[in-house]
């Protein structure tokens, strides 16, 4: 195919609204529906009959392209500069072994997204963000975050020469602040919470006419996002899993990971949707206590070491709502002490460090397979969504301190024998 031309998009048909179903053409510039105001979170819905002819096992097979963009035909961006990005996705799916065996599951797998450009999941959605911007002629990026969508936009936004304005809470992690800082951000540390983080950023962006990064209200992030559903069925041999595990603070990743799952199934490339748990830290569990007590979200305080999921007003409750009950799945919470316990079993287990919002996906695991959601015979696919290297601070306060000795090689025989002994003791 030839450069520049209009073949852009092609395959997308329509916004539609997820409040009141109302479409909109492809080529309007419109983030929410315009009858339904900010709560109208539009879906980018595709020509699935024509994409059946294109995406199907051998057109994957033959495609060499393993980063996001080999699905590039099923994404709401031009086909522009795509081959100026940093490298985003086709992260492992680890076999995990020796996890299954210690929490009893006959199928685990965890993919690893800590491993995209700036450590997490997030990179998904800002490098298309960055894109979009650059479609609409802007130079300036900015949004509000508790640090990964943060320093995913502010690394992609670099790499494609835009500047970033970046509004953060001021809890957050000195790891992700520090990459804001190497990215060259303009870094607004918010006296207050995430959710006066947020406000700030909208009143900003729409006050400077920035292009809009923030997650919930941008229907290409979430189509970002999906793409690591599509990696799963792909790495799986296009056999989808039981279940797939997400940490939940807005709620954006889950409806991402729904979203790929759903594409695949219109185009007929998987025969299920995998059911999605939805985990969150029970010092900040929205979405969970709704569920519970069958009623409407409301605001919860942000209680947990789990920073990046530490949302007390989720900004995308419907579309996550909806991708974890189509899909016949479950909500569970967890106690900082087991997001803990579960970023060292990782780590020691199959060699992943994870931050704590990654590692609350396996906590929630592990909870879920407590209270029967789970089974032991089922597959389950776990998204680490982030990096450990982070947030070394909460790993270093909850981890075995390091043995202090003179350079001397009989204290050392010593310290080793009695380490052996007490290993054997207690197992
Ligand atoms: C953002 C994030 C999540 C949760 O995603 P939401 O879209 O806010 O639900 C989970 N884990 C990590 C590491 C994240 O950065
Ligand atoms: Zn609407």
């Amino acid at each position: 195919l030839k450069k520049n031309q209009v073949i852009e998009m092609e395959h997308v048909k329509y916004y539609q609204c997820t409040l009141c179903n109302k479409v909109y053409d492809k080529k309007r510039y419109i983030f929410t529906c315009p009858s339904c105001g900010e709560h109208g979170i539009l879906d980018v819905i595709y020509d699935y009959a024509s994409l059946r002819h294109i995406l199907t096992e051998s057109y994957f097979r033959a495609n060499l392209d393993f980063s996001i963009w080999r699905y590039l035909p099923i994404l709401s961006v031009l086909d522009r500069h795509t081959d100026e990005t940093l490298r985003v996705g086709w992260t492992p799916l680890y076999d995990s072994k020796h996890l299954r065996e210690q929490i009893h599951l006959r199928h685990l797998y965890i993919k690893d997204e800590g491993l995209n450009p700036t450590g997490s999941l997030k990179d998904r959605a800002s490098v298309i963000a960055v894109l979009k911007a650059l479609e609409a002629r802007k130079h300036i990026v900015s949004c509000s975050s508790t640090g990964n969508a943060a320093s995913s936009l502010a690394g992609n936004a670099a790499k494609m020469g835009l500047k970033s304005v970046i509004f953060v809470p001021k809890r957050a992690p000195i790891g992700k602040l520090t990459q804001l800082q190497v990215y060259g951000s303009t870094l607004i540390t918010v006296d207050g919470d995430y959710k006066d983080a947020f406000s700030l950023s909208k009143k900003a962006i729409s006050h400077f006419g920035w292009y809009n990064r923030n997650a919930a209200i941008n229907p290409h992030l979430v189509e970002g996002k999906k793409t690591v559903a599509f990696e799963i069925a792909e790495q799986l041999h296009f056999r989808v899993p039981d279940w797939v595990v997400v940490s939940v603070g807005d709620g954006c990743t889950i409806a991402g990971v729904y979203k790929g799952f759903y594409d695949f199934h219109q185009i007929g490339l998987i025969h299920k949707i995998p059911k999605l748990l939805g985990v969150q830290a029970e010092g900040c569990s929205p979405f969970v206590d709704a569920v519970d007590e069958e009623r409407l979200i409301r605001e919860s305080a942000e209680n947990t070491i789990a920073d990046s999921i530490a949302v007390g007003i989720p900004r995308n409750p419907i579309k996550a709502l909806r991708a974890v009950s189509e899909s016949l799945g479950a909500w569970v919470k967890v106690s900082d002490q087991a997001i803990m316990d579960a970023m060292f079993l990782m780590g020691k287990a199959e060699g992943i460090f994870a931050e704590p919002a990654a590692s609350a996906s396996l906590a929630g695991v592990i909870e879920a397979k407590r209270q029967g959601i789970i089974k032991e015979k089922d597959s389950v696919v776990v998204i680490s969504t982030g990096n450990g290297l982070k947030d070394v601070k909460n790993a270093t306060d909850h981890g075995e301190k390091p043995v202090l000795m003179k350079p001397d090689l009989s204290e050392l025989i010593e310290y080793m024998n009695a380490k052996e002994k007490s290993e054997e003791n207690y197992g």
